[in-house]
């Protein structure tokens, strides 16, 4: 299986709020089940990687949205692959058709502030497992093309990785954000083309040898609680031993 590591979705930006956020919750009542982003220099919204656009159009609710299918998408955080649903919304404008094949840095549209809210231009990303029902989103309540779903959402700061040229900083929204929505991998094609990282070629060796120790430390553990059996055994007999001995000198004739 052919996975896929995705990339921002602008060439530059400022995270300014991130997934479920307490801070977030607090002041707007209900949580976040994405990330919102603002385009530094360049507004222009662009594709994560290979990708299926399934869902264009305007949203009474959230404005100009576009669902893309990605398929084998590789989380940084949990090391799992699956396949997820895309949904950009409040789009200023839209580039792209249903049905249309993406590759990564395609133009998607333009970050905007369309729809029922009074938010200033932002994108907002949501990433959902739930690949049969794409215009399902957990955030907005019913509308005419995004309905009201249940969540099965996941942190888009968790499939991101910082593509060639790209970067990424926090807006300057401390509770409303993480050091890991703005601390992303680096994604460095190699010569195989196959998209894969240094840092995660690092990570996967450290991860191997985390896992050899820890392999050993639970041995370790092991022989050790033996042994520890072993000794309170012998002191046992060793006690017993003991009183045998102080019975018989009681006894002992003189
Ligand atoms: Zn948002």
């Amino acid at each position: 299986m052919a996975t896929q590591k995705l990339i921002l979705p602008y060439k530059s930006c400022k995270v300014v709020a991130g997934y479920k956020r307490p801070a977030y919750r607090s002041y707007w009542g209900y949580d976040h089940y994405g990330c919102d982003y603002v385009g530094v220099d360049s507004l222009d919204i662009i594709a994560s990687g290979n990708g299926t656009v399934l869902t264009a159009g305007y949203d009474n609710n959230v404005g100009n949205t576009v669902c893309v299918l990605y398929p084998d998408v590789v989380n940084h955080k949990t090391g799992k692959t699956q396949s997820l649903i895309a949904r950009y919304m409040h789009l200023a404008s839209i580039t792209v058709k249903v049905g249309q094949k993406l590759k990564a840095e395609d133009k998607i549209g333009v970050e905007g502030a369309t729809g029922r809210g009074k938010w200033s231009s932002h994108l907002h990303i949501e990433f959902d497992t739930d690949t049969a029902w794409p215009n399902y989103s957990p955030q907005v309540a019913g509308s005419n093309l995004i309905k009201k779903g249940v969540d099965s959402t996941v942190n888009p700061s968790h499939l991101f990785h910082r593509g060639t040229g790209q970067s990424i900083s926090n807006y300057g929204t401390p509770n409303y954000t993480i050091a890991g929505d703005w601390t992303l991998p680096a994604l460095m094609i190699d010569s195989g083309g196959a998209g894969d990282t240094v840092p995660d070629a690092e990570f996967d060796a450290l991860a191997k040898l985390y896992d050899s120790l820890l392999d050993d430390h639970k041995r370790l553990q092991v022989e050790c609680d033996e042994l520890a059996k072993s000794r309170d055994a012998k002191a046992d007999e060793a006690a017993q031993i003991r009183k045998e001995i102080a019975a018989l000198a009681a006894n002992w004739p003189i």
